[in-house]
Order: C-alpha cells, then structure tokens, then sequence
C-alpha cells in the first residue's frame, strides 16, 4: 500500500455538498490515508472566505466595533454544513470559547486559524479519521520563520501512530504558545510537511481547477493545462502569482522527490498536473504568470560603474528599512530598483531622502504602477529565438516595455510593463507561443 496525504483547499470544502465529493474522493483510494484541509471558501463568486470573516472579526474588536453579527454569519455557515451533512458532532461549545477568545482581544493568527481547526473538526468526524492538531507540532521560531526540521520530526510520529488522520491546514505555534499562521493559502504548506514528515508517496493538492494552467484562467480564456512540470517551475509560477499552490510548499516535499498532484474537486477523474524532479520538456514554454503592484526606483549618476560600492550603499539603504526587492536592473549609469508595493508600505518617501543624502544621484525617479510578468518554462533552456518571439508579440500588441530581466538558468524571462498592459501582456504572450 502506498501512502497519499491529500490537501483539500477552501472551494473544495465550502458546504456540504462539497464536503460529500470529498468524502467519496477519500472514499475512493484507501491510500489516502492523511487529509488537510482549509477553511470554507466562497461557494459562488460573490460569496465570502470564512477566513476573510475571520480576519473581519478581528479587525472590529480592534477598532472597538461589535462584531455578532460578523461571527453570526461564521457560525451559521458552520452548523449548516454539520446539520446538512447528519452528523452528531456539536460545535457550539467551541464556537462559544472562540467568540470569547475574540472578544478577549485573541490575535489575528488565533482567530484565523480557527477556520480550519473548525473544518477539520467536521471533516475527521465526518470521514472517521483521527483529529490532529498541528498546533502542537508545526512550530515557528520566534521571528515567526518556520521550524521545517522541528515540524517534521514533531509530525512523524503523532502521524504514524494515527495511521489515518486530519490535520487542520495553515497553522502552528510560535515558542511562546501563541497561535501563528503561514501567509495566505498556507494550507498547502502544512500538507507538504505533513507529507514530507510521513514519506508519503504523493501529495495531491485537490482544488477547483483541473491542475495547473498556462495562465491564469481570469485572463487567458481556457488556458492550457499542463501535464507535469518541475518544481523549479512550479516555484517561479507560483512566486510570480499563479496562486494555485503556495510558492512556499514546494520545499518539504521537494528534498524527498514526492510528487505534487493538483486535482480538481468537482472533475476527480480528471489526471490534473504532476509535479516533479525532472520532466522531458512539453513545449517552449511551461507558463506564464505575473504579479500587479511594483514600483520602480531609477537611480542615474555619471559614472556610476566606477564608484566602489554604489550598489551596497544603495541595498543597504533598503535593508536598513526592511525592504526586500525583486529585481534590479542596471546599465553603465544607472540602477533600477524594483519593489513591491506592499513592502515599500508608506517608506518611499524616508527611503528617496536616505538614497539622495547617501548616494548622491544625479537624478532619481520613481515610476509606480508597475506589474511583472514571468513566462517561465524548461524547454527555453538553449532554445534560440524565444526572447525576439515573445518581444514581438509585444510589439505587435504596442506593449511598451520597461525592465527585462532573464534570470542565468534561462528557466524564466520576465518583463515589467505599465499595470493597464498586463493581461494584455499575458494574453500577447500567451497567442505568441500556445496559438
Ligand atoms: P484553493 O482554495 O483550493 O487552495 P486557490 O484559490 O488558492 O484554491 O487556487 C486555485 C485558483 O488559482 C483557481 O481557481 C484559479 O483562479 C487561480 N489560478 C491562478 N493562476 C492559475 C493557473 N496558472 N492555473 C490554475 N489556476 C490558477
Ligand atoms: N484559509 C486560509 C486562506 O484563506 C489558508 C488557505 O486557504 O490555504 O488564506
Ligand atoms: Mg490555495
């Protein structure tokens, strides 16, 4: 018998009938034998994320608010989803300590996390599986970094004596006792720890499409599924927003060679994508993905190429801040800095004024609304032609480019464009190489 751990994502757990197909997918193959799942997610478009109900609650208490009503809707979705699926497992006692928890002014981990410790309540009950509480094991060091080895030596054996268990998604502990949470759509990491502490021999990450896409399915219409990619490239489509799978889960299971397997929930027959070591490359390119929201910093300064460490004064100006950057650009001249918007985060200002003070420029401009667009793929490796084809196809649409950057591994070539170009950008790549 082999062993799958099987990570089912919120669309897939969103109400009961939901919670049914995933019954009879665990039902189906014995072999899945521990199961990982996250908090209820919207069942139609305009529907809320418990987890973003959560996150809601919290944000009332902090702001002095009432937040029943809020909780309300919580709990109602919860006793639906037992009531609808017959089971005998009360919920209101933990409902109950939750909300005065909340109302004690708990944290926005504790909180969060509580939407997936409540879920995977309701699913070991409903598959008879073992309830294990990763928060006794997924632990964090104190700067809230994941503990992998710690995690994996804690999970091993709790998970081998179970033989068959759940184990709630997105969560751990910190030293001092307290709840933490990985950043959103963490689930997916907790299930390849949970797979890379057992051996298991897949990790299938169930969601609601059939497996990894060419391109986001929100820009590019019915994109291309892909058949099996490597982990390098699933690490670089994930990083640069194809937010199917967590950029971060690809590092347990892959020291152990286990292969990822995206399924989708509502097609279980459907092979989805594997992931692996080394794969014969499918085409030139594996996929494209891009991410909103840069701001560029161009620093210009005659002779720059021959001042000693411009480039240190200038990074160090950045990590004194707690900036951490993405690409950098440079010519003879000048030097680039591209940000996300989330870090720079109200610094830009304290950061312009250190760069004139430290690095002296002779001008320095900030170009904001930036998005970065990656097409990654293995089978570019040594392929001559895919730069002046995916630059064409650009042209061809007007797409004015303002940062290229090919990383040494030739595995991705990413261009930064105004953010009004990007799903025109993606969708001009795209044409250019799958149609
Ligand atoms: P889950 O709740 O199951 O974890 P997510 O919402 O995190 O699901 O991830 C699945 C979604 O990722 C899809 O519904 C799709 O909209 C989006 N997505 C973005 N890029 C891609 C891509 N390249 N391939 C597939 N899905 C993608
Ligand atoms: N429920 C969490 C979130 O919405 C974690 C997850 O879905 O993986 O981000
Ligand atoms: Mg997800």
């Amino acid at each position: 018998m082999s062993v799958i751990v099987a990570k089912f994502g919120g669309t897939s757990l969103a109400n009961a009938a939901q919670f049914r197909k995933v019954q009879s997918i665990i039902a189906a193959n014995k072999d899945r034998c521990f199961v990982v799942p996250s908090a209820p997610g919207k069942r139609t478009p305009d529907d809320n994320k418990i987890t973003d109900l959560l996150y809601l609650c919290h944000a009332h208490v902090q702001q002095s608010i009432a937040f029943d009503e809020v909780f309300n809707i919580i709990c109602e979705r919860y006793l639906e989803i037992v009531a609808a699926l017959g089971l005998s497992l009360d919920l209101t006692p933990y409902l109950k300590e939750i909300k005065a928890k909340i109302t004690a002014g708990a944290s926005a981990d504790y909180v969060a996390s509580r939407g997936e410790y409540l879920n995977g309540l309701i699913l070991a009950n409903l598959i008879g599986y073992q309830f294990v509480d990763p928060g006794e094991m997924v632990l964090f060091n104190e700067r809230g970094i994941l503990d992998m080895e710690q995690a994996l030596k804690n999970l091993k054996s709790p998970l081998e004596k179970a033989q068959r268990a759940v184990i709630p998604g997105f969560y751990g502990l910190l030293p001092n006792g307290q709840i933490k949470t990985f950043s959103r759509g963490g689930s997916d990491i907790t299930g390849s720890l949970v797979a890379r502490s057992i051996n298991a021999d897949l990790y299938e990450n169930w969601t609601d499409v059939s497996g990894f896409l060419m391109a986001d399915p929100k820009v590019v219409k019915n994109p291309k599924p892909m058949q099996k990619i490597t982990y390098r490239e699933l690490r670089e489509l994930a990083y640069m927003g194809a937010t199917v799978l967590h950029e971060e889960s690809v590092f347990p299971v892959r020291q152990a060679g286990i292969p990822i397997n995206i399924k989708n929930t509502n097609d279980p027959n459907h092979p989805g994508t594997i992931i692996v070591n080394d794969a014969e490359p499918q085409g030139t390119i594996t996929g494209i993905a891009g991410k909103k929201d840069f701001t560029v910093i161009a620093v210009e300064k005659a002779m720059m190429n021959a001042e000693l460490g411009f480039g240190r004064k200038l990074l160090s100006i950045l990590e004194a801040n707690a900036i951490s950057f993405e690409h950098i650009p440079s010519g003879i001249d000048t030097m680039s800095v591209v940000i996300s918007d989330s870090q720079l985060n109200g610094k830009l200002d304290k950061i312009l004024d250190e760069i004139h003070a430290q690095c002296k420029p002779d001008s320095l401009e900030t170009h904001p609304h930036m998005a970065l667009i990656a097409t990654v793929g293995r089978g570019m490796v040594y392929t001559p032609g895919i730069a002046a084809k995916l630059f064409s196809a650009l042209a061809k649409f007007n797409i004015n480019v303002r940062m290229i950057d090919q990383g040494s591994s030739e595995l991705n070539i990413i261009v930064g464009v105004q953010t009004n170009d990007f799903e025109k950008t993606v969708q001009a790549i795209y044409h250019a190489f799958v149609e």
